[in-house]
C-alpha cells in the first residue's frame, strides 16, 4: 500500500480507537466532522462528500461508523471505477473490523492488520481467502499477479477441489492453507521471467529486476521493452529505475519512470547495485535474488518546495501547498509560520529559525534537499512577495554546487496579505495597483521615497507591506507626508491587521485620519487612488472598492 489511509470519524467517541489504528499507519490522518471533533489532522464539512472525494482519489478509507452509512455514501460512485481503494468499516469501540471494498487493493490484509492491533478478528468474507488463509489474487508488496482474469479461474478451480503445487520462492504462501500436493496439475509459478499464459498456472512475478540507466536516450521506453524481451523478463518484474546522480534532473528519465509507475533512485556507489543480468545499448538489466525494496537503494531526487501559507486561515491555503506540507520530511521557516503550517506529524522535522536569517535558511534547505529529502520552505502569504522564494533563487543563482542544481525546486503561490486584506474590504485593488515594502532593511530609504512619489503621481492604489516596526519607527510617517503632497485627505485607506488569523481586524478610514500609531508590523496598509470609494454594508462596516474604469474624458 503506497498511499496512507484516511481514518474517518464522526464524533469524539471514536477518537481513541482511531488513534490506535493510526499507530499502525503513522502517515494516516484522522478526519473529523467540523464542530464535533477537536484536535484531529483534518476536518470535513460533509461526510459523504469527503468519503467520495477520497474514494475517487484512490485513498484507502477506514471509517469508524456503521457499515451501512459507508455503503450508502459510496453507492453512487461505485460504478465509476474499475479499480477501487480498500474501504473498511470499523466499530467505533474497536470491536469489529469489516472489509467492504477493494478486495484486490489489499482490503483483507488491512483488515487483518487492524484487527490484530485491536485484538479482534477481521470479518473476512472472501471465500478463497477464508479457505486458503491468503488472497492468491492479491500477492504481498514486491509480487505482481501476471493476469487477473486467468487468476480468478485458477482460484475457482482450487475452491472446486483441485490440488496445487508451488514452483519458485513464495515465502508468504508457506503459512497459507493451500491444498498442496507434489504432483498436482495446478501450479503457482513464481518467476521474474515472462511466459505464455497457461490455463493450469497462476503466474506471479517477483519484482526482482532493476534497470540501470546508462544514458537517458529519447527511446528509453522502447529500448527497455526490447531489453526485457531479449532477456525473457516480464515487465511486471520491474522494481525500479536506477541511475547515477548526474542524471538526476533529466526530464526524459523522470517521464519514463512516471509512465512505468516505477520509483527512480540514484546511486553513487556501484557496490549497492544488484548483479548484472544483461547489458544493452543505454541500459543494463539487473536481477536480484529476491524482490527489491527500492526505498533501500540509493536515494531519490531531493525536492525543495517553496510555499506560501496564505494569510493564515487553513481554507485560504492552496491545495498544492497543503499537499507539499503533508509530503514534507523537513520544514523550514520562521517559527510562527511553521506553527501555522500544522497539523504536522511527529516524524516531520521542523527547522525553526529567526525571521532575519533568510539566506542561511535557503542554503540549509538546499543542503537538505540535495541529500534526497523532501523539503518545504514556508512563508506567509505568497512566497514570492517579500518572502523566501527570491532568497532561494538568489542562493541557487550564486551556487556552483551541482547537487543544488539537481534538486527538484518548485515555488507554489499563496494568497498574499494585500489580496487577503483587499478581499475582506471589497475590491480596493480593482484597478491598477502596486505593492511596496516600506522596510529599508534591504534597500535604501531614498529609493522608497522615489517610488512613493512616482506611485502617488501615477494615481496607483498602493499596498504597503512591512509598514512599521520598532526598528523602523519613523518611516511610515515620512511615507504619509510624501503621499499627502499628491493625494487628498479624503483618499480612502484600508488597514488589515492579522487578516485570516485570530483577532483579525479591518478598518477603513481616510488618508487625513491615518496616523502611524494605528499601524503595526502585522498590518497591511492599502492607500486608495483618487477613484477608490466606499459605502456602508447592511451588516455594518463598509465596502471599499476601486472602480474598473476611470471617468471618460469629456468630448469637446
Ligand atoms: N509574503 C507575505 C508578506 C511578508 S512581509 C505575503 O505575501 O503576505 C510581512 C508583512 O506582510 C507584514 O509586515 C504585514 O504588512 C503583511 N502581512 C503579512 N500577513 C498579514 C496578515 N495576515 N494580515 C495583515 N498583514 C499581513
Amino acid at each position: 500500500m503506497t498511499t496512507a489511509p484516511a481514518i474517518i470519524i464522526l464524533g469524539p467517541s471514536a477518537l481513541a480507537c482511531a488513534r490506535r489504528i493510526q499507530a499502525l499507519y503513522p502517515q494516516a490522518e484522522i478526519h473529523g466532522l467540523r464542530g464535533r471533533v477537536e484536535g484531529v489532522e483534518r476536518v470535513y464539512e460533509d461526510f459523504g462528500d469527503n468519503l467520495r472525494a477520497l474514494y475517487r482519489r484512490n485513498v484507502p478509507i477506514i471509517v469508524l461508523c456503521a457499515a451501512g452509512i459507508v455503503i450508502r455514501s459510496l453507492a453512487g460512485v461505485l460504478a465509476e471505477k474499475g479499480s477501487e481503494p480498500p474501504v473498511l468499516a470499523v466499530a467505533e469501540d474497536g470491536s469489529a473490523v469489516v472489509p467492504l471494498l477493494g478486495g484486490l487493493g489489499g482490503v483483507n490484509r488491512l483488515a487483518r492488520e487492524i484487527a490484530a492491533q485491536l485484538q479482534v478478528s477481521a470479518a473476512i468474507t472472501t471465500s478463497g481467502e477464508l479457505r486458503f488463509g491468503t488472497c492468491l489474487l492479491d500477492p504481498p508488496p514486491g509480487y505482481v499477479l501476471a493476469d487477473l482474469q486467468q487468476g480468478k479461474g485458477f482460484v475457482s478451480d482450487l475452491l472446486g477441489g483441485q490440488a496445487v503445487r508451488i514452483e519458485g520462492d513464495a515465502p508468504w504462501l508457506t503459512q497459507a492453507k493451500l491444498p498442496v500436493a507434489e504432483h498436482a496439475a495446478r501450479v503457482i509459478h513464481i518467476s521474474p521471467h515472462s511466459r505464455a499464459a497457461n490455463a493450469d498456472e497462476l503466474l506471479i512475478h517477483p519484482q526482482q529486476v532493476a534497470v540501470w540507466i546508462e544514458q537517458a536516450s529519447a527511446d528509453l521506453l522502447s529500448e527497455l521493452q526490447q531489453a526485457l524481451h531479449a532477456s525473457g523478463l516480464a515487465s511486471q518484474s520491474l522494481a525500479c529505475l536506477l541511475a547515477a546522480p548526474a542524471l538526476m534532473a533529466n526530464a526524459g528519465l523522470h517521464a519514463a519512470a512516471a509512465q512505468l509507475h516505477l520509483p527512480l533512485r540514484f546511486i553513487d556507489d556501484a557496490e549497492q547495485l544488484p548483479p548484472l543480468h544483461s547489458q544493452h545499448a543505454s541500459l543494463r538489466l539487473l536481477l536480484a535474488a529476491a524482490p527489491i525494496d527500492a526505498a533501500q537503494l540509493g536515494r531519490p531526487r531531493g525536492r525543495l518546495t517553496v510555499i506560501g501559507l496564505g494569510p493564515g486561515a487553513a481554507e485560504f491555503m492552496v491545495p498544492a501547498a497543503r499537499q507539499a506540507l503533508d509530503e514534507a520530511q523537513d520544514l523550514l521557516g520562521y517559527e510562527t509560520y511553521i506553527n501555522m503550517a500544522g497539523p504536522l506529524r511527529p516524524e516531520q522535522v521542523r527547522h525553526c529559525s529567526d525571521n532575519r536569517e533568510e539566506m542561511q535558511r535557503a542554503r540549509h534547505a538546499f543542503a537538505l534537499a540535495a541529500s534526497g529529502r523532501r523539503v518545504v520552505l514556508v512563508s506567509s502569504g505568497d512566497p514570492g512577495v517579500f518572502a523566501m522564494a527570491a532568497a532561494v533563487l538568489e542562493a541557487l543563482h550564486a551556487s556552483t554546487d551541482a547537487e543544488w542544481q539537481r534538486v527538484d525546486l518548485q515555488v507554489f503561490p499563496g494568497v498574499s496579505a494585500a489580496l487577503a486584506t483587499a478581499a475582506k474590504a471589497g475590491a480596493p485593488l480593482g484597478h491598477d495597483f502596486c505593492m511596496l515594502s516600506l522596510s529599508d532593511n534591504l534597500k535604501p530609504w531614498a529609493i522608497i521615497e522615489k517610488r512613493l512619489e512616482y506611485a502617488a503621481a501615477a494615481d496607483l492604489v498602493m499596498a504597503f507591506y512591512n509598514p512599521i516596526s520598532k526598528a523602523r519607527p519613523w518611516q511610515l510617517g515620512r511615507a504619509l507626508d510624501i503621499l499627502r503632497q499628491q493625494r487628498s485627505p479624503q483618499t480612502v485607506v484600508v488597514l488589515g491587521r492579522d487578516i485570516g488569523r485570530p483577532g483579525e481586524t479591518l478598518r477603513s478610514l481616510t488618508l487625513g485620519e491615518l496616523t502611524p500609531e494605528q499601524v503595526d508590523m502585522r498590518t497591511l496598509v492599502i492607500i486608495g487612488s483618487s477613484q477608490t470609494c466606499r459605502f456602508p454594508r447592511t451588516d455594518g462596516g463598509e465596502w471599499v472598492y476601486t472602480p474598473r474604469s476611470y471617468p471618460q474624458p469629456q468630448e469637446t
